[in-house]
């Protein structure tokens, strides 16, 4: 990342993109990370590897930094997987606010909206698979339904593209059918929304009625990730076509999300209370919630279930051993001995 006025023509002679790491490569990153630290048998790399899409070696090495932090914290001699999912968590989200105080309506709220996501996520067939959903506050995000690809993804499909529209707009549709209001919670979710269609019917030539061409020539600027400039080589009435099709597009997902939600209303309302009850749901609950059986209790988990005994802690926040950090995660010296 150059500012351009470096990158002027005749400064440098050769440009070489270095990608971010692809699944196999963050395994093996976090192998060398892991070297001397304490493992639990239960941490699992390539589950890791498969949930950080997008993060760099440095990413990677303060991930597990974090990690060993927290099981120091923990008071634990060995870093499990709880602690790995949390360090994951606090650097693509920013540490859990479990001080904040969350008016219980808006604790319903999040807990619709993010359940709608999940349940929508479920009955898709080409969507993500769904990982885990959480009402636990981080950062800026009230809760997070995360969704983890089978693999590393360089290519997308139409299908693809239209499910996860649609899972984006689960938690909206939920809000409105059980609560009957609109809130902020789905800014998120539009924005990368509207993004995804627009990309569908300008760059990759999803759209039938506008066809395989690309609309809208671009002078990428590597800089900051943004797109400074964007030079409209297409009419005023092609303009409303492509407005007319994102329209189309997002209310025919918009309208198969509420169809989903509709058909299985039990769902949606297992999964918002056992989140309101548990705060976090793993893909095995949520597979128990739809098939329509209860939950085993809390207190009877299985002794290897280190990640929900430590959701079970969060609800009584423990000031001495596990501290709130404010702001965002900080790179944190790498202990000696964790
Ligand atoms: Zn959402």
């Amino acid at each position: 990342m150059l500012d351009p006025a470096l990158l002027r023509p005749g400064r440098f002679d050769r440009r070489i993109i270095v990608d971010m790491p692809d699944i196999r490569g963050r395994e093996g990153i976090l192998k060398v990370h892991t070297r001397k630290i304490p493992l639990a048998d239960d941490v699992d790399l390539s589950v890791t590897a498969r949930g950080t899409p997008g993060m760099s070696g440095a990413d990677l090495a303060n991930m597990v930094n974090e990690a060993a932090l927290l099981a120091a914290r923990h008071n634990r001699d060995k870093v499990t997987m709880a602690e790995v999912e949390e360090a994951k968590d606090r650097i693509f989200l920013g540490p859990e606010k479990k001080s904040k105080l969350i008016k219980e309506e808006s604790r319903r709220m999040t807990a619709y909206h993010e359940a709608g996501h999940a349940v929508v996520g479920s009955k898709l067939k080409y969507s993500d698979t769904l990982h885990k959903v959480t009402i636990i506050p981080r950062g800026r995000a009230g809760g997070v339904t995360f969704f983890l690809p089978e693999d590393d993804r360089d290519e997308v499909s139409k299908e693809w593209c239209l499910d996860t529209i649609t899972l984006s707009l689960g938690g909206r549709v939920a809000e409105q059918l059980v609560l009957n209001r609109m809130g902020n919670g789905a800014r998120a979710d539009i924005a990368g929304l509207s993004k995804l269609v627009r990309k569908m019917i300008t760059q990759w030539g999803m759209s039938e009625k506008l066809g395989p061409i690309s609309f809208g020539e671009r002078e990428e600027q590597i800089f900051l990730g943004r797109e400074i400039h964007q030079r409209q080589d297409y009419s005023e009435q092609t303009a409303q076509e492509i407005d007319e099709e994102v329209q189309r597009i997002v209310s025919e997902c918009y309208d198969r999300a509420k169809q989903i939600l509709e058909e299985d209303m039990d769902a949606l309302h297992a999964v918002a209370s056992a989140l309101l009850d548990r705060e976090t749901l793993n893909r095995e609950e949520m597979d128990l919630l739809l098939e329509g059986k209860e939950l085993p209790p809390l207190k009877r988990k299985a002794a290897g279930d280190e990640e929900k005994a430590d959701t079970v802690a969060d609800k009584e926040p423990d000031t001495e051993t596990r501290p709130d950090f404010p702001g965002k995660p900080q790179p944190f010296p790498r202990p000696d001995t964790p």
